[in-house]
């Protein structure tokens, strides 16, 4: 049996509310279906046309040529990624636009318009030159948020130069297998950047990763001064980068580069195993994020976008850099943690920059949840337009706190299924035009076929769970994973013949809405019902105690596997027995009897990756007091696992 039974019994639909409709680039369901489906029954068309959008150097000659599972996006055409983000709004009419509206976690600001932009990169991609950096050869970066992040990876795309952004809050082991993977010839990094009042020591964590020859294929060290903290030097490796754009001139054409050049390497976050080093070409990517910037996000040319993601994960690559810089658009880039000084922090940055769009994570959200609803009570919030979600399904409940609390009721929340692999969204229903369901990520993207199978590749119906596949290829797909195309037939395409493999569970339903289960490793089977975790979860977050939760299956002689509960309470709620069978019946009561999880324990804190989604996979070893805990690299807080064993009562 492989269908995954749908528990969930959630039923709201908000649709688009008129004066958004009104305004949006897709004003209606038909609009959207009419465009849908001209991108699957016409995609040279389609594709010809979104792509034109983009500046080309050379044309392309083929839209598509696939040989699966190998895609050729754009064949023939020449461009440049950083042309498209920088330099054609660089002069004209919004020259003088602010590209990033920055703000450092101390409270210090900075405002770089898209002519200051195009300076800079094109002095930092000299100094790549300088060393002697060629198309193709890797770089790696591991910065604070700042500017000069977006700039140094600019600075690569301008010359060919393939980046590697490996997120600031890593360790020195993460650090050294990045590098080594992606055989980084120059690492760019800060003496520090600021996390809750702290400084992170990042040059320290690199010099602890390159130390004792431990990255061979690394020349040299630029370091970007950020906090001035004392760091160590080595003479003739490490460069500071104020000094080495000293006297470098402004003036560095971009390279027109074949469309399938190499954009960058990105390793996924993790919550499954071992990362993966995920490989972006220029062309295909660019249309996609491009595309799903504008239309997703329905961006206007006033909008002030805050996507709250570090750029060193995949949606900080599409949602702040390439994505929106394509269309020219304004950012919001906030260096530090979201509780500094206090839960109030993120709120007054809307109220301040009056953003339009904010753009973050469920894990965020129900963080938010939990602190109560007076943080955001005291900002103006009322510059918000439209909402966005990304990263883990979010639980009905956190939706309608979100669109109440943060968006006022008036806001349409984007809910965005994609993965570092699919370089940009897939699945989200167009904020003006489809109605959204709190819990459903809704339609497909254009060029976007999504399908949802059993184990041997057939079709489900309605409401019939099973696994998300995509059986035709997309232009911001992944190419390859840098050096193993072996590992990537295997996991992506291999599976299921034919198909693009996510890993993901999921259903639709009558109207043709997604709504993601969990993954497939998350996927539970008790007395023969098949159950995706994160719809047993979003039950327990609904009820009012709950602020977060995780579900695993524990092997069971009697039901085959039995449910275990990881829960977090809201503010000040005590833990207790009574609460325990309280939620323990709550579940039966809302799912079933079958569901009712065997053991609930009440903890603190969850297990996250470092991009903040639950790592189930190092829960099941705790509820079955196994010790190899796998890859533990991406863990964003190891004390996290060794309290969740002591928890055991
Ligand atoms: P790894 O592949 O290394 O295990 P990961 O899958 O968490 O890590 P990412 O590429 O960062 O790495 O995350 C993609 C996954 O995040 C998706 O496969 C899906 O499980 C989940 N996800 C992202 N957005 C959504 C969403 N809107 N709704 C439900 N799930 C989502
Ligand atoms: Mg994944």
């Amino acid at each position: 049996m492989t269908q995954i039974e749908n528990v969930m019994r959630e039923g709201r639909v908000f649709p688009p509310p008129p004066e958004f409709s009104a305004r949006a680039r897709v004003k209606s369901i038909e609009e959207y279906q009419q465009l849908y489906r001209e991108s699957l029954d016409q995609p040279e068309q389609f594709w010809s046309r979104m792509a034109s959008e983009l500046h080309w150097f050379t044309p392309w000659q083929q839209v598509l040529v696939w040989n699966e599972p190998h895609a050729q996006w754009f064949v023939g055409g020449k461009i440049n990624a950083a042309y498209n983000c920088v330099d054609r709004h660089a002069e004209g009419p919004n020259a003088d636009k602010a590209a990033f509206l920055w703000e450092g976690e101390p409270g210090d600001t900075r405002r770089v318009t898209y002519r200051e932009l195009k300076t800079e990169v094109s002095k930092f991609a000299n100094v790549l030159k300088g060393l002697g950096l060629q198309a193709g050869d890797r770089v790696a970066i591991y910065m604070p948020l700042v500017p000069e992040l977006a700039i140094a990876m600019l600075a690569c795309a301008r010359l060919g130069v393939v980046h590697t952004v490996i997120f600031g809050g890593f360790s020195a082991e993460a650090i050294r297998e990045r590098v080594n993977d992606a055989r980084a010839r120059v690492v760019i990094t800060a003496d520090g950047g600021w996390r809750r009042g702290a400084i992170i020591p990042l040059k320290a964590n690199v010099d602890d990763a390159l130390a004792d020859g431990a990255c061979p294929s690394v020349e040299k060290v630029i370091v970007y001064r950020r906090c001035g903290n004392t760091i160590g030097w080595q003479e003739e490796r490490d460069l500071w980068w104020h000094d080495a754009i000293a006297g470098v001139s402004d003036d560095c054409p971009a390279v027109p580069l074949d469309s399938e050049h190499p954009l960058y390497i990105l390793y996924t976050s993790g919550s499954t195993g071992k990362p993966k080093g995920v490989l972006h070409t220029t062309g295909g990517y660019l249309v996609g994020v491009y595309l799903t910037s504008k239309y997703v996000f329905d961006l206007r040319e006033d909008d002030i976008f805050w996507c709250t993601a570090d750029i060193g994960w995949v949606t900080g690559h599409s949602y702040v850099v390439y994505g929106l810089l394509a269309n020219g658009a304004t950012n919001v880039m906030y260096e530090g943690a979201p509780q500094h000084p206090d839960f109030g922090r993120w709120w007054s940055i809307v109220e301040k920059y009056k953003v339009s769009i904010l753009y973050t994570a469920p894990t965020a959200i129900r963080t938010f949840i939990r602190q109560g609803e007076s943080w955001p009570a005291k900002y103006d919030l009322s510059s918000l337009r439209l909402l966005g979600t990304v990263g883990e399904p979010i639980n009905p409940e956190a939706w309608i706190w979100y669109h109440r609390v943060i968006g006022g009721g008036r806001c349409p929340i984007v809910d965005t299924w994609w993965q570092t692999e699919t370089g940009a969204i897939m699945i989200a229903s167009l904020p003006g035009a489809v109605p959204q369901k709190p819990g459903s990520a809704g339609r497909p993207f254009f060029g976007v076929s999504p399908k949802v199978v059993d184990r041997d590749g057939n079709p489900q119906g309605p409401n019939q769970g099973g696994f998300l596949v995509i059986d035709r290829p997309w232009p911001s797909m992944l190419r390859t994973l840098f050096g193993d195309d072996e590992r990537y037939r295997a996991q992506y395409w291999s599976q299921i013949p034919h198909v693009y493999f996510t890993g993901d569970g999921a259903r639709y339903d009558e109207d043709g809405d997604f709504w993601l289960m969990g993954r497939i490793d998350d996927v539970v089977n008790v007395s023969g019902h098949r159950l995706g975790t994160a719809e047993v979860e979003s039950t327990l977050v609904s009820h009012p105690l709950v602020a977060e939760s995780a579900v695993i299956g524990r092997p069971d002689e009697i039901t085959g596997e039995a449910l275990v509960a990881f829960v977090t309470l809201k503010g000040n709620v005590e833990k207790s027995a009574e609460l325990r069978l309280e939620l323990i019946e709550f579940v039966g009561e809302q799912i079933g009897k079958f569901a009712r999880p065997q053991e609930i324990r009440f903890t603190d804190a969850l297990p996250k990756t470092r991009s903040g989604k639950i790592m189930r996979r190092l829960l099941r070893k705790v509820a079955t007091n196994d010790p190899s805990l796998g890859d533990t690299t991406t863990l964003e807080d190891i004390s996290v696992l060794a309290r969740l064993q002591e928890e055991e009562e």
